[in-house]
């Protein structure tokens, strides 16, 4: 299963300190003061290269492309949302004040509404750009979609979507970005793993040091493969002998092609289909554990917008209910690769955004949904998070608590909405939020 390193890219837009920025305001004891510290943690670094060696021997790393490759990189201390150590060392230099105040973020970072995720004017380009691609890449797309049963306009969409099709400026050495996230990431361990996958792909000659290049989280290529998505997945479609996701695109393509195909995606379905749901309807039927036929939803007065009817040979078909914005937006009933998209990159809006690109391209449909998005409140994350925190403490499952509004947090909201006698949304309000926080502070004292 791919990671959902986009979990990672999503908090990844807060605007980013240099150093520079901030050192001229410290005077040079603080410069000073900086490059002790960093040298410590260098040093520190360099060691902890070495002490990879008998795990990357294991996987089958030679000892001629591990020093190659590894020996003098240095931390890329421009990456963000690093966890500097404190102190460098267990006898070095504790964190300078200036390198602290660069891992605060710049702001209380807000859960974004979905709606800000479907801006027209967006979906519209990266639809034109994605037919002319289509066509450009017909025949490579052809064999594509032949060979994994993965339509070429979902792989398209997702192409614009990770890279702008490769307009995306991909500015980190990927060996040293993986590395210094392994080193003082937020993930630590996993890339630890990665940096050593890195370090085969290097030595099999699918890129080089100067080709391998990614996004600070560590993603490669047209379509963002992790290392261990390439080496999973990655495929040699031109048959020149590399598996090249950085500058071929039937690789990336076909790559991309394999990944989904490999996950489960079934060619003889559908993504989702944007439905109309009848007034005040139970919104907490949300969620992949809760499908049922389509057949089923019909009954409950679920019906496709613009009067479309769902194909009778599909009426059988399992199939689960996905309100990114509650009641308060478009609904769609998606299929299983719905849930194959996500594990691309686990959100129900990325999916939604790349299915309806697809939609786009194929059907050269204009951009808008049926349903609104109508305006929801902003929380801050913080907030929403405490919030889930008292819906667990309450017994109720909200998925992971992470500040975010997934549908397990979803349709708890529905709940209790239902059970405060307030307007059923499934989306989180203020008042809600205020509500059960009140409620729990006062149980409290
Ligand atoms: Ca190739």
């Amino acid at each position: 299963m791919l990671m959902p390193r986009r979990a990672l890219r999503q908090i990844g837009l807060a605007t980013v300190f240099t150093l520079s920025v901030l050192l001229p305001g410290h005077g040079q004891a603080a410069v000073d003061e900086v490059a002790a510290y960093k040298q410590a943690v260098e040093k520190g670094f360099a060691e902890w290269l070495v002490a990879l060696w008998p795990d990357a021997e294991a996987a089958g790393i030679k000892r001629a492309t591990f020093d190659a490759n590894l020996k003098g990189l240095k931390l890329d201390w421009s990456l963000p949302h690093l966890v500097f150590p404190n102190p460098a060392a267990p006898d070095g230099p504790p964190l300078p004040k200036a390198l602290a105040d660069q891992m605060k973020p710049s702001r209380q970072p807000e859960f974004e509404p979905p709606a800000g995720y479907f801006k027209e004017a967006a979906l519209s380009s990266l639809a034109a750009t994605g037919r002319s691609k289509m066509s450009q890449f017909g025949p490579e797309l052809g064999a594509i979609q032949k060979q994994y049963g993965v339509p070429a306009s979902i792989i398209v969409a997702i192409w614009g979507r990770e890279t702008g099709f490769g307009s995306l400026d991909m500015p980190f050495d990927a060996l040293s970005a993986i590395a210094t996230q392994g080193f003082m990431g937020l993930r630590p361990e996993e890339f630890r793993k990665q940096l050593i996958v890195a370090l085969k792909i290097l030595q099999e000659g699918h890129a080089t040091r100067a080709t391998m290049r990614s996004s600070w989280a560590g993603a490669m290529g047209y379509t963002q493969f992790l290392p261990s998505d390439f080496d999973n997945y990655a495929v040699d479609f031109d048959g020149d002998g590399k598996r090249d996701i950085w500058s071929t695109i039937p690789d990336a393509l076909a790559s991309t092609g394999n990944s989904l195909h490999s996950q489960g995606w079934d060619g003889t379905q559908t993504w989702f289909y944007e439905v109309k749901l009848p007034e005040k309807f139970d919104c907490t039927l949300q969620g992949p554990d809760l499908a049922r036929p389509i057949a089923e939803w019909v009954k409950l007065g679920v019906a496709r917008v613009k009067d479309r009817p769902f194909p009778e040979e599909k009426l059988g078909d399992s199939v689960f209910l996905v309100l990114p914005a509650g009641l308060k937006g478009p609904a769609f009933l998606a299929t299983n690769n719905f849930s194959v998209l996500k594990l691309y990159n686990n959100s129900d809006v990325y999916a939604i955004f790349v299915g309806h690109v697809a939609d786009m391209i194929a059907a050269n449909a204009p951009a808008a949904f049926v349903g609104t998005w109508q305006p929801v409140e902003r929380l801050p994350r913080d907030r929403i998070q405490r919030f889930q925190e008292v819906l667990v403490a309450r017994g109720n499952d909200v998925g992971k608590v992470d500040g975010l509004a997934g549908f397990k947090t979803r349709r708890t909201i529905g709940v209790e909405e239902q059970k405060l006698g307030l307007p059923l949304t499934c989306y989180p309000s203020q008042a809600l939020v205020d509500t059960v926080l009140k409620e729990a502070s006062a149980a409290a004292q």
